[in-house]
């Protein structure tokens, strides 16, 4: 992996077809297409490792890159430039689809900052799904009281419905739980965006006392979010099966 640094050196390194000092992608002179660089998403953009992106920038940028890197704009080209563009097309595509989503985003720089998300966990409550057994998740504490009353009323549901019965003061209690779930998944995204902010100036300031300490803050607030995504997914399962 290069850096924004080492990219940006390179990026005044010369064109391999006319020797003119050339910018990242295209040569500026002859616009011949570069044999791309192994640069991360941000920099592939020629951004700061920022998280409130410009999405505008971000599209635009897309856009006019992609036209430029058309597979019809190289049916002339030899076959070195040609893989060339085929190559930096599908970086752009990846780079352009994970950073226009914030998620995607904040995932994508924790792993550039080494950060391990909880892949592993996933897995595993997709592995207990599948086999059916207690999910070992971690219940975020706030949602403790929550999470338990609404257990119930599941099982208590999934009972009623083996005996065909039905009960729409059960139904309209979960409805309510769901509401408030979804709620708070929503306000977690806000949560996320305030440690962006965070994050953002700590970039700017080139400073890293604490920056440790954001990412692993992120983290929290992802896993928070993936919890009541799961959550969801079972009781909307509980309630249409
Ligand atoms: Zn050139």
């Amino acid at each position: 992996m290069i850096t924004a640094g080492q990219a940006a050196g390179d990026a005044t390194a010369r064109c391999w077809s006319c020797g003119a000092v050339c910018a990242v992608h295209f040569c500026n002179a002859c616009g011949k297409v570069q044999p791309p660089l192994p640069v991360d998403h941000f920099t592939f953009f020629g951004f700061p490792r920022k998280l409130n992106l410009d999405t505008a920038a971000l599209e635009k940028e897309f856009y006019e890159l992609s036209r430029r890197l058309h597979p019809d704009l190289f049916g002339q080209a030899d076959d070195q430039e040609r893989a060339w563009s085929l190559e930096q097309s599908s970086m752009l595509n990846d780079a352009y689809r994970t950073l226009k989503d914030p998620i995607k985003r904040t995932e994508y720089l924790l792993r550039l900052e080494g950060i391990e998300l909880e892949e592993q966990s996933r897995q595993a409550t997709e592995k207990a799904r599948a086999t059916g057994e207690l999910k070992k998740q971690v219940v975020p504490p706030d949602l403790l009281e929550e999470v338990f009353e609404l257990n119930m009323h599941l099982e208590e549901l999934r009972a009623q419905k083996k005996l065909g019965e039905d009960d729409p003061a059960l139904l309209e209690e979960i409805g309510k739980a769901k509401l408030s779930l979804e709620e708070k998944y929503d306000a977690l995204l806000n949560e996320l965006k305030a440690e962006w902010a965070e994050w953002d100036k700590t970039v700017e300031a080139g400073t890293g006392n604490n920056r440790r300490q954001l990412l692993e803050k992120m983290v929290d607030v992802l896993n928070r979010r993936n919890y009541i995504r799961n959550l969801l997914r079972d009781v909307n399962e509980a309630v249409e099966s």
